[in-house]
């Protein structure tokens, strides 16, 4: 039997497993202040469109409760449009960073959704929720940051009750071929330097284009969804491949 790694990627980086969630704190703590801003340029707001396509596959009744965990959820993003999708949809951003959290308990205070948006600060590895608490888990963007994502999928399972929805929204490594060489020049080229430009640092940015590399390719990830106990997984491609949204059921 092997013994289970003890060491992850960071990025093109090799780090110690336990080292990791410093370093993506670090990350996060220096871009959240222009994080929101950052998005709308580097994917000329198409992770708002990524963003729709999750919610609207999620199913949020119109009218009835819904009780929605938003994991890894930063400043609030997928959280403000579950609850906009349904008149009794409750939403709780669970983020481990308290900065983005700071940002996200800000922008729903300007849009009036502090009642229906709670912000927690909790690890997608360990989540301070019970079990079957939760109708709807979503996690975008944040499955690729997080150290050991078979523990963040069993939680994933774990917290929602039988019959309850998984979505995971993330960068992906299977990019069309032809399209890929053109994604390669910008993300490396073009994503870091405008970092530099918005954020004061290119650093995050290195980090962003070079995890997601990294990334499990679609149905590797896949497997890892229903090896946490999930049924029915499908995977869905979008924009050539740039992203991909993963399913799942808890039945
Ligand atoms: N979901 C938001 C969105 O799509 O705009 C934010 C995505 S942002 C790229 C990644 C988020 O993952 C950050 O807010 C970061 O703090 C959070 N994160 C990283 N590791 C985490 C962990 N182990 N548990 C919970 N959140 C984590």
């Amino acid at each position: 039997m092997s013994a289970a790694p003890t060491d992850t990627d960071f990025g093109f980086r090799r780090v110690d497993l336990d080292a990791k969630q410093g370093l993506v704190d670090e990350v996060f703590h220096k871009v959240a202040g222009r994080y929101d801003l950052m998005n709308d340029l580097m994917s000329a707001g198409l992770h708002r469109v990524w963003k729709d396509v999750m919610v609207t596959r999620l199913g949020v009744p119109k009218q009835r409760p819904f009780r929605h965990l938003d994991v890894a959820g930063g400043t609030g993003d997928v959280a403000f449009k579950v609850v906009a999708a349904g008149s009794a949809a409750s939403a709780t951003v669970c983020d481990i960073n308290g900065e983005m959290l700071k940002v996200g308990r800000e922008r729903a205070g300007q849009r009036g959704l502090g009642e229906r948006v709670a912000f927690i600060q909790g690890n997608a590895e360990a989540l301070p929720c019970l079990a079957s608490s939760f109708d709807g888990y979503t996690i975008a963007f944040g499955i690729r940051n997080v150290p050991r994502i078979q523990q963040a999928l069993d939680e994933a399972f774990r917290v929602l009750r039988p019959g309850g929805r998984l979505l995971v929204l993330e960068f992906s490594p299977d990019v069309l071929p032809g399209l890929d060489r053109v994604y390669d020049a910008y993300s490396f080229n073009v994503i870091p330097p405008m970092g530099r430009m918005v954020t004061g640092d290119a650093e995050p940015y290195q980090y962003l284009v070079e995890s997601i590399r990294k990334f499990p390719r679609n149905e590797t990830f896949a497997g890892m969804v229903r090896k946490a106990g999930f049924s029915r997984v499908d995977i869905t491609p979008m924009t050539g491949g740039i992203v991909c949204l993963t399913g799942g059921w808890k039945l």
